[in-house]
């Protein structure tokens, strides 16, 4: 029983986070956002003992590795953080001083919200896990690390990220280059200076869109190398003065419940009307008006923009109007606007003076879809037409996402299963939180779970919090096993494809759908059925006594039933929806913050 290892573990658990050694009630793997919050609530809520295991030097995760220039949060900074789950205090005392807060100020928030709960304790930092197996006679995780240790646990919990395994393309020659280079997702901690300096970023996602205007100031020469070209959305950055401050305290506590119940984990008003059902000058004007508001407020103007090509064409078209004002060189504008996937099946990128630079002398837009890169030699890069001579490439190249980092954990469960073989054809999972064959393990912002299809921070605080019930509802149950039922793990697998399925996320190579890797399956990574619905799912579940989850003791899962409430609920939720049961309160909310700092 879980309950009567804790001393045990308690003692083990209280060696200083050096090398470890010992048995834990938990390990989690991973110190950003997943992992810290992870760890406050085994320790601190549950009373249990955890050992996190973190690659890095410190806490942070995404905002530890990503330093490159101009990185910063494109979820506005007020919601981009932990909410009142965590601590009301913390969110008055906490003054963001953007917008889109930077990369270093949200690591620093981050190493504070680590310092108040003393999360550093627990956490061994330089340090990889390397394989996890799961041991049935014991219902025990090992888990080895890369530098020789091994410990155990009742509990594995990945907090490994969605967007934490670098992508670095095999470009032939790749390693003979003589110049310097960097990925964006791995960016040196003492940062670069590219004055003087020749420069080349490959690749035009979210990250090359923050770094390139930034990249463009120091360079004297600078060449874009697009492949396909993204519906970047107006940042609108801007300093959060005081009074912005002091308006979003006041109304703090809706602004996270209106975050929970969204369909993208804004608080933003995501109102029933479609695109069709308002005049085209009524819809230029709604699209105006979020365009100038700033932020991803564009894509949650019409319900129906990511299900209905014609109604998505019509932002398509806004967007590529506004590239046309801002981009003198007609040529290039061209060049810049999507023409191949619809507006949003894309991780749309948030630009704050992207399109603007390619106005500059220094900058030159090359295209590789065209010409596509054929070589990087010892000087340069040489595409199907040009050969280019630069001192620096940055792979802004995005990541290996969802599944990469979950695979290197080398993750074995019952009968010595590997997770990566397992799903070798793309994830299986129960709600994208648990998967069959794995007793006790706990994916946070998994698969198959809104995930990267969300304001993350509301993702995971819900995915650690339902997590941290669930293990307060084993051991008031005498419990210490628990894990998906066959049955239950394919019917959400049916039901995420169904709803992937109903929008227009496949007439897109994007990594959402695992485009960007070779050989990675194609599928839709995360559930696209809404932030909102997918809690209520989960939370009938838990209610339902853990429907569709079988749980048992010392290691086996001897009971379980399995009566459909996900699919029972989300056929529910939908047909409210579908009548049209809007909150008034989050359109008030809405209003509110439109009010203030979002007014742009
Ligand atoms: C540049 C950038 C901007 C982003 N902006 C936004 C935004 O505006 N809004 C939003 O919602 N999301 C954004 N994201 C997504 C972002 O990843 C999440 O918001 C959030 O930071 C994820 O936190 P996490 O703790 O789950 O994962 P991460 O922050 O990725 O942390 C995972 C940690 O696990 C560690 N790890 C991985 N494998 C191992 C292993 N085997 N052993 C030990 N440690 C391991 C890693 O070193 C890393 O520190 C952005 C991502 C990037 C890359």
């Amino acid at each position: 029983m879980f309950s009567a290892e804790r001393d045990q573990a308690h003692q083990a658990g209280s060696q200083a986070a050096g090398a470890a050694t010992g048995e834990f009630d938990a390990v989690v793997v991973g110190a950003g956002f997943s992992g810290m919050y992870m760890l406050h609530r085994i320790r601190d809520t549950l009373g249990l003992s955890a050992r996190v295991f973190e690659a890095g030097d410190d806490v942070g995760g995404t905002w530890y590795w990503n330093r490159y220039p101009g990185a910063r949060c494109d979820s506005e900074s007020y919601f981009y953080s932990f909410s009142d789950r965590l601590s009301e205090d913390l969110l008055q005392e906490w003054t963001w001083s953007e917008r889109f807060a930077a990369q270093p100020e949200i690591l620093t928030y981050l190493g504070h919200v680590a310092d108040r709960y003393d999360l550093r304790k627990d956490i061994q930092f330089n340090t990889r896990v390397i394989g996890a197996d799961y041991d049935e006679t014991t219902g025990r995780w090992a888990v080895r690390t890369d530098d020789g240790d091994q410990v155990t646990a009742r509990f594995l919990i990945s907090a490994v990220g969605c967007l934490s395994t670098t992508n670095l393309p095999d470009f032939p020659g790749r390693d003979g280059f003589r110049g310097d280079w960097y990925h964006t997702g791995a960016w040196p901690h003492d940062g670069v200076d590219f004055t003087g300096k020749r420069v080349a970023v490959i690749g035009t996602g979210a990250t090359a869109v923050q770094a390139v205007p930034e990249i463009a100031e120091q360079a004297t020469r600078l060449y874009v190398f697009q492949r396909t070209a993204n519906f970047d959305i107006a940042g609108g950055n801007r300093p959060m003065d005081a009074e912005d401050g002091k308006k979003i305290k006041s109304y703090y506590r809706e602004i996270w419940q209106t975050t929970r119940e969204t369909g993208f984990g804004f608080p933003y008003d995501t109102p029933g009307r479609t695109a069709r059902s308002v005049s085209d000058q009524e819809r230029q004007r709604i699209f105006v008006e979020a365009w100038e508001r700033g932020g991803f407020r564009l894509g949650t103007t019409f319900s129906d923009l990511l299900s209905d090509i014609e109604a998505n064409d019509t932002a398509a078209q806004f967007v590529r109007a506004r590239i046309r004002e801002q981009v003198k060189d007609p040529d290039v504008a061209e060049l810049l606007s999507p023409r191949d996937h619809p507006f949003f099946t894309k991780r749309p990128p948030l630009e704050n003076g992207y399109y603007q630079t390619f106005n500059r002398e220094n900058v030159t837009l090359v295209d590789v879809r065209k010409a596509p890169i054929q070589e990087i030699t010892a000087t340069g890069i040489r595409t199907g037409d040009a050969e280019y001579e630069v001192d620096t490439i940055v792979y802004a190249t995005g990541f290996d996402a969802m599944t990469g980092t979950l695979f290197k954990l080398g993750i074995r469960g019952r009968q010595g299963l590997d997770l990566a073989e397992k799903w070798a054809e793309g994830p299986r999972s129960y709600l994208g939180i648990a998967t069959h064959g794995f007793p006790n393990l706990f994916m946070i912002t998994g698969p198959q779970s809104p995930s990267v299809m969300s304001n993350m921070p509301v993702s995971i605080e819900q995915h650690v919090d339902w997590i941290t019930d669930c293990l307060r509802h084993l051991r008031s149950k005498g419990l210490d096993t628990i894990e998906p039922l066959l049955a239950a793990e394919d019917d959400w697998v049916d039901h995420h494809n169904e709803v992937g399925a109903a929008t227009l996320l496949p007439m897109a190579n994007s990594w959402w759908v695992g485009a960007n890797v070779p050989g990675k399956p194609r599928h839709i990574y995360p559930y696209m059925g809404g932030v909102g619905t997918y809690r209520r799912i989960c939370d009938e579940v838990a209610a339902r006594d853990y429907d569709g989850f079988g749980s048992g003791s010392s290691g086996s899962t001897s009971s379980g039933e399995f009566a459909g409430v996900a699919r029972a609920k989300h056929a529910a939720i939908a047909a409210e929806v579908a009548a049209g049961v809007t909150k008034p309160e989050h359109a008030e909310i809405a209003a509110k913050v439109a009010g203030s700092v979002a007014a742009g």
